[in-house]
């Protein structure tokens, strides 16, 4: 896909979906600013981004901070004149998973602030560098959890539900504007995130718990980084250009029932 002169914004471009994303946009020829805290994280990932482009960038930015999240977008600008594009996808698993009546009132902030809040206060400022340039295209991450809503999920099932109506009610409001905005909705993806989730397994619990999700999609199998972020990436391009307020389900075809 094409992305000659654009500049693009990821958030979570350092790892995962957004890494993976983050390659497609320079390989098509975008400007690219990565986004994570962990600096040595950012370092790696730009060292290899600098293979594809070299006009590339990482900022240090927790995307739960108001005025972080403010200067990423002014710093984007700074460097390089405008901003295009951005892929809204930063989210971590640093809560701990407890059953609803023991799950900790501090963790429930904590997942809401960085699944729901953190990708409003990315497209705040991000629509208004767009309104000042020449509109933009906009994806925001969710999960297929959200849609799910399986048992022990609920905090983040509805943190990502709200980045799904964030998406609709905000594309409403900006499309006549010149942007569009949709959403991606993964389901198992092999990445980081992921990967966590094995650490402390023996290899056969690993084996089991792979043998479940593979189970549950048409395809029997987890996906890639690259296939959520092509779709990402499609829709962040002028490919897409009459889509706009969608939910794009990237799942390997899990049937959702109800
Ligand atoms: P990942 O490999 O762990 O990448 C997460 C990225 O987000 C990293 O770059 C991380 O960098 C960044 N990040 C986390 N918290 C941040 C914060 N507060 N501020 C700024 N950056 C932050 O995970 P992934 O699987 O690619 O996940 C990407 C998105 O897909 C997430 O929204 C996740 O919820 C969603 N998703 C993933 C799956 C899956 O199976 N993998 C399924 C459904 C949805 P730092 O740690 O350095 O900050």
């Amino acid at each position: 896909m094409k992305f000659d002169n654009k500049v693009a914004l990821i958030t979570g471009g350092t790892s995962g979906i957004g890494f993976a994303a983050a390659k497609q946009l320079a390989e098509g020829g975008a400007k690219v600013a990565i986004i994570g805290r962990d600096q040595n994280k950012g370092e790696h990932a730009l060292s290899e981004l600098r293979k594809i482009h070299s006009d590339v960038m990482y900022l240090s930015v927790d995307v739960t901070q108001s005025t972080e999240v403010k200067k990423m977008v002014a710093d984007t600008i700074a460097r390089f004149g405008k901003l295009d594009i951005a892929f809204n996808n930063a989210a971590n698993d640093e809560v701990r998973s407890l059953p609803t009546h023991e799950f900790l009132e501090e963790d429930f902030d904590k997942l809401i602030l960085v699944t729901l809040k953190g990708v409003w206060l990315c497209m705040k400022h991000e629509i208004e560098a767009m309104l000042r340039g020449t509109g933009g295209t906009i994806v925001n991450t969710s999960s297929v959890d959200a849609l799910l809503c399986s048992a022990g999920t609920a905090v983040y099932a509805a943190g990502k539900s709200g980045v799904i109506a964030l998406t609709k009610s905000i594309a409403q409001e900006y499309g006549s504007r010149g942007i569009r905005i949709n959403s991606l909705c993964p389901g198992a993806i092999r990445t980081p995130l992921l990967e966590r989730k094995f650490l402390h397994l023996t290899p056969d619990e690993v084996h089991a718990v792979e043998e479940k999700y593979n189970s549950f999609n048409a395809l029997k199998r987890i996906g890639r980084p690259e296939e959520a972020a092509s779709v990402a990436t499609w829709l962040l391009s002028e490919e897409s250009s009459y889509v706009t307020g969608q939910n794009i389900v990237v799942d390997g075809g899990i049937q959702v029932v109800g």
